[in-house]
């Protein structure tokens, strides 16, 4: 899962992006309103946290352009204390919802967890396929209730198939959805990952549709 944080407060900023990346997000972090609204257009995010005061073009535009753009992806605004005005305002140009500063961190990854799941039909904070569970919120697996120790790049891939069970995932979405904007993308590494998947969840997991990309289903009853 990718997420963007647009605030304009180093300190802030680097701390959440720090959080959400050993939280196993890949994390991208614009520090004005023109680079968030580019990179929110432009790439393809699970979740987006947006300040509402930044320099340049200011949270609520930005929000209401992303909408009229027609982009559907969760947003979570980040609103001054006590300003009810804030989260009114920030709900109608579209927030999926809100947090007031100063926050607990755990409160707005919990938050997070919660729009990224609803976002793709996800009712409960574990993600089950046969005998495979993902807590979203330890970050741990298991199967058949054995503990399986992943790769931070392994968890990522397998937390955004397990969220769309079911679904043909392209490799071009999994390289938009498990990397950063600065990582170097090679969709090779792709295929690296599903093998070491397989290898440690077993090999029927991952099914590859030929020229499509990768599905993960819930196993038929043998
Ligand atoms: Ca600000």
């Amino acid at each position: 899962m990718r997420l963007l944080i647009v605030e304009d407060e180093p300190t802030l900023g680097q701390q959440l992006r720090n959080a959400l990346e050993g939280a196993g997000y890949a994390v991208d972090l614009a520090t004005d309103g023109e680079e968030g609204l580019y990179l929110g257009s432009n790439e393809q995010y699970d979740a987006i946290i947006l300040d509402l005061g930044l320099p340049e073009i200011d949270g609520l535009t930005v929000l209401d352009r992303w909408r009229k753009e027609g982009k559907t992806t969760p947003v979570l605004v980040l609103t001054a204390r006590d300003s009810w005005s804030d989260k009114v305002a920030g709900l109608d140009a579209g927030a999926d919802d809100y947090v007031a500063k100063p926050f607990q961190t755990e409160e707005l990854i919990a938050r997070l967890r919660a729009l990224i799941r609803r976002a793709s039909g996800n009712a409960s904070a574990e993600l089950i396929a046969g005998d495979i569970r993902l807590d979203t919120r330890s970050g741990k697996v298991t199967k058949a209730g054995e503990p399986v120790k992943l790769t931070a790049q392994e968890y990522k891939l397998l937390s955004y198939l397990l969220h769309h069970k079911g679904k043909v995932v392209s490799r071009t979405e999994l390289i938009e959805h498990i990397y950063d904007q600065d990582f170097d993308r090679d969709s090779n590494t792709i295929e690296v990952f599903v093998t070491r998947i397989r290898k440690k969840l077993g090999a029927d997991v991952i099914t590859t549709i030929r020229g499509l990309g990768y599905s993960l289903e819930e196993p038929a009853d043998a």
